[in-house]
């Protein structure tokens, strides 16, 4: 069985890929998995090139095929900030609840459509031959007048979705996973390396 990496740590998103990616003809393995320990520095200007990075840099370790992916909240009446910087904006280690009150304090005068935002996520596949394929999904929204929800992480809470009238903060997790920026960029990715693999 073909073997492919995942260039990520985080067990969360590991099992949210392995189960979008399960009729894979393929064993899925984590970067601890796969036994690897890397400090890859993220420093492209975009999702995608962030994603290649880090596909580009395990696929050397390794010489096996890798997927990667970066992700983030893009505010455009903040210039599409935090965007790449979404992990490390104020501070890398600021409660999420701090990160959402500025965004929505920096949005103050901000009224409908100028609220707009999007989550966005790059997945990057990189195989030994040299072949790259990347995709992008994107979740369209409205930052919100305050904080809502329980569920999910990071600036769920405040990103409102009007087709779903609430915010991913409020979705149960199968739903999320169904209309996430995430789920959308892997289910392209799976069709496209399905043909790779055959
Ligand atoms: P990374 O792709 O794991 O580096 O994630 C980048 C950052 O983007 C996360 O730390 C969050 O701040 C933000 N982010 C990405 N996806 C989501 C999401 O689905 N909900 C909330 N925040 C997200």
């Amino acid at each position: 069985m073909k073997r492919i990496v995942f260039a990520t740590s985080n067990q969360g998103k590991m099992d949210e890929i392995r189960m979008i990616l399960a009729d894979l003809d393929a064993e899925l393995l984590s970067l601890k998995e796969a036994g690897i320990h890397a400090d890859i520095v993220e420093d492209g200007e975009t999702f995608e090139e962030n994603a290649l990075i880090k596909a580009r840099a395990i696929c050397k370790m390794t010489g096996e095929m890798v997927l990667a992916d970066d992700s983030g909240l893009e505010v455009d009446y903040l210039g599409g900030a935090p965007g790449v910087y979404s992990a490390r904006y104020l501070g890398e280690d600021t409660p999420y609840s701090v990160k959402n009150k500025y965004i929505i304090e920096q949005l103050k005068d901000a009224v409908g459509k100028e609220r707009s935002a999007r989550f966005v996520c790059a997945i990057a596949a990189v195989f030994p031959d040299g072949r790259e394929i990347v995709t992008r999904g994107t979740v369209e929204g409205l930052i919100g007048y305050e904080e809502k929800g329980i569920h999910g992480f990071g600036y769920d809470p405040i990103v409102y979705v009007p087709e779903f009238g609430m915010t991913t903060g409020e979705m149960e997790p199968e739903k999320k996973n169904d209309i996430s920026h995430r789920g959308k960029a892997l289910r392209q990715m799976r069709e496209l390396i399905k043909e790779c693999l055959e």
